[in-house]
């Protein structure tokens, strides 16, 4: 199974994609995640994240056809994150289509803006790649991850004026490609709105169709 999740930052994209990989051992591709990695070595990369700008498409390209080019990903995959623009949206169908793999369907998780902006501005990231929220999905003890026990953080990208330039960017660039997936027949709507539960729920009963 194949499956892209799509939305606005804030939408629930990686809340999700923790639960469906548990259940469904798929391989989780988050561009987000690993540009986080590689902006440890690279200031370009660390100065657009942080004004919550996009990657150029080239690099971005680059780096997700490498990635599907390894063998664990033979067994399906979930992009979260990629592709953000038409031209990553095209570049993927080449690169689908040279392996010969097929997309099953594309979920696009909807919320409000204002709930993206409360979902952001709440969420706390761990170093071990677990995230909490501290209102909505709090760790045990406040400011430490349940999982190793380390200081959570809040995103440099997750602060007030950046959240702002991450939705318009969301807007003005990557919301088009809704259409370019209608079009494709591989749109699966979901409403990101209800609690966590209910999406996984939701984006579940789908799979199961699609098997
Ligand atoms: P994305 O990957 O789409 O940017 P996340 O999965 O990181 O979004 O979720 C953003 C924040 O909202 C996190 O702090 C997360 O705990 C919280 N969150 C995710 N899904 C829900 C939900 N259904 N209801 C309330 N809060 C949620
Ligand atoms: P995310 O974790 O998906 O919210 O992504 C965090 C940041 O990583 C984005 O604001 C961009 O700066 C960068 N990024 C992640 N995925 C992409 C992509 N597909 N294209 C361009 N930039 C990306």
């Amino acid at each position: 199974m194949n499956y892209i999740l799509f939305g606005p930052p804030g939408a629930g994209k990686g809340t999700q994609a923790k639960k469906i990989v548990e259940k469904y051992n798929v391989v989780h591709l988050s561009t987000g995640d690993m540009f986080r990695e590689a902006k440890k070595s690279d200031e370009k990369i660390s100065a657009l994240m942080a004004a919550g700008k996009l990657i150029p498409d080239e690099t971005v390209v680059e780096m997700v056809q490498k990635r599907l080019k390894k063998d664990d990903v033979k067994n399906g995959f979930l992009l979260d994150g990629f592709p953000r623009t038409l031209n990553q949206a095209k570049a993927l169908d080449e690169m689908l289509k040279k392996e010969n793999i097929k997309l099953d369907a594309v979920f696009f998780i909807s919320i409000p803006h204002e709930e993206a902006i409360k979902r952001i501005a709440g969420r706390r990231v761990c170093g071990c790649g677990a995230s909490y929220h501290i209102h909505f999905l709090k760790s045990k003890i406040e400011g430490k991850c349940d999982l190793c026990g380390s200081d959570l953080i809040q995103r440099v990208d997750d602060k007030e004026e950046t959240v702002m330039e991450r939705l318009t960017v969301y807007d003005n660039q990557t919301k088009p490609l809704i259409d370019y997936y209608k079009t494709a027949g591989l749109i699966v709507n979901i409403d990101g709105a209800q609690d966590e539960k209910n999406v996984f729920e939701q984006i579940a009963a789908t799979i199961k169709n699609k098997k």
